[in-house]
């Protein structure tokens, strides 16, 4: 039984699919005007930990992250750099891509745009415009009616007589009625894109764009919406209220908001110029499976700090998980193997499974996996265990990694040429060629792949710190 907390009830309640065995999930995405750095990936990654642990689980997941190609911040940086909205947009959301794969983040199931999305959002305003719940002013934009919705902050928990006006809600100001009036439809302006469309030219307000992209693909109720905190007010208040002020439907059964990610002591975020970015660290030859340890290793409605020396404890974590995958797949020990193995693989794996159960519990579930890890060393290193045991440890820990994602890849995925030159060392040293053996192994090096000589033969893994692995 899964128990997620839930941001809106505020109780930690047993996840129920509104559909037997399939899980609806809808994460708000990324912004793409610019690199995103590690507190945005904190998000995204807690998010695919989520979808990782209900597939491990045996649900069947449908997984959609949205993608905002088009806002103020993408059409200033469109005309600092003299471009379109669309080919900047399209850059980085090239290099976010990137920066998910190399953190092995899971691909979304839909990664649908906003701008791909216009006529759903049109849809949406003309059944808020003909239920009254929204209003045009004299430039063609089209506001949210707070006042036509009492259940209006229920979710960040807000007075509604003395709402905070959010920062994008600031930037909204069109002449509305009501200083708490959000934008659904923004008039044309020069300069900026601007859809023909049934409600008159103009854009869609970001607000709206969740809305008409998560029930588009996922329907008007869905399971579960993830987001950072900061996105609660207004971005998921508002959310709640165009969705439901439109379909009559609950929204979102449950509600996931990762806290923040810390840098020196400060929210990491863009615009105060704090950040990590992931391209950079990996340009400097960080390993993303570190960096993707680092990130998913606190459990997501924490604080998480980011440091060098966070960095560092997650680097020491992988190599600890590479060096025990390597000593496995070199071991060889004849025998009758160890008749408590399968008890002590079963224990690990139910305590990863009561700890990640329990609202997604990651320390505790990591705290299992390397208490697992000393266990299996120590019988490594007594000889206890027989070339299958060892074979099925590794079975095991594979298991175990579908959800983490941190594991190297496994022996068959790596290259052919590589392949080759560790049995051409293999040869060497049967052949007692020293000198052949060492200029392999240093070959091997350099391509990121260290080798070491043990009583059980030559092992090798990745170089954590290659950047590769
Ligand atoms: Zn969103």
């Amino acid at each position: 039984m899964i128990r997620l907390t839930d941001t809106l009830t505020a109780g930690t309640r047993p996840l129920e699919p509104l559909e037997a065995g399939h899980v609806r999930i809808y994460s708000c995405g990324p912004t793409v005007y610019g690199p995103a750095h590690v507190g945005n990936f904190r998000s995204f990654l807690f998010a695919d930990l989520l979808v990782r642990y209900l597939r491990y689980r045996g649900l069947r997941v449908t997984w959609v992250m949205n993608v905002t190609d088009i806002d103020d911040k993408i059409i200033r940086g469109a005309a600092a750099a003299g471009i379109g909205t669309d080919e900047l947009a399209e850059r980085w959301l090239g290099r976010f891509l990137e920066d998910a794969a190399a953190l092995r983040m899971s691909p979304p199931d839909v990664l649908p745009r906003a701008t791909g999305h216009i006529e759903a959002m049109v849809d949406l305003i003309e059944k808020l415009l003909d239920r009254e719940h929204a209003y045009r002013t004299d430039d063609g934009s089209i506001f949210f009616r707070i006042a036509s919705w009492p259940a209006y902050g229920r979710l960040a928990r807000l007075d509604p007589e003395n709402l905070r006006v959010g920062e994008r809600v600031e930037a909204d100001e069109y002449g509305k009625d009501d200083v708490r009036d959000f934008a659904l439809w923004k008039g044309p302006k020069p300069a900026e894109p601007s859809w023909d469309t049934r409600i008159g030219p103009g854009r869609p307000g970001w607000h709206i764009e969740c809305s008409a992209m998560s029930m588009q693909h996922l329907g008007p109720s869905f399971d579960i919406h993830t987001g950072g905190v900061d996105l609660i007010f207004p971005h998921h208040e508002d959310e709640i209220a165009q969705s439901e002020a439109a379909t009559g439907l609950p929204f979102v059964r449950t509600w996931l908001h990762c806290a923040h990610l810390q840098m020196g002591g400060a929210k990491m975020a863009k615009s105060t110029g704090n950040i990590a970015r992931v391209s950079d660290l990996l340009e400097a030859g960080v390993s993303p499976r570190a960096v993707r340890y680092a990130l998913i290793s606190v459990h997501y409605r924490q604080a998480s700090s980011y440091s060098d020396e966070s960095l560092a404890a997650a680097s020491a974590a992988v190599e600890r998980l590479d060096a025990l995958l390597a000593a496995l797949r070199a071991y060889r020990e004849d025998g009758p193997g160890d008749s408590t193995l399968e008890d002590l693989l079963d224990g690990a794996r139910a305590a990863f499974e009561t700890a990640l159960d329990d609202d997604l519990n990651v320390s505790a579930a990591l705290a299992a996996l390397f208490d697992l890890v000393r266990e299996i060393n120590r019988r490594i290193e007594a000889r206890a265990l027989s070339t299958a045991d060892a074979d099925r440890v590794v079975e095991v820990l594979r298991e175990l990694d579908a959800v983490i994602g941190v594991l190297p890849d496994a022996v068959e995925d790596l290259e052919p040429e590589l392949a080759a030159l560790l049995e051409q060392r293999v040869a060497a040293r049967a052949a007692r060629d020293w000198a052949a053996s060492d200029r392999l192994r240093d070959e091997l090096a350099g391509h990121g792949i260290a080798v070491e000589d043990t009583r059980d033969g030559q092992r090798w893994r990745r170089a954590v710190e290659a950047g590769r692995g």
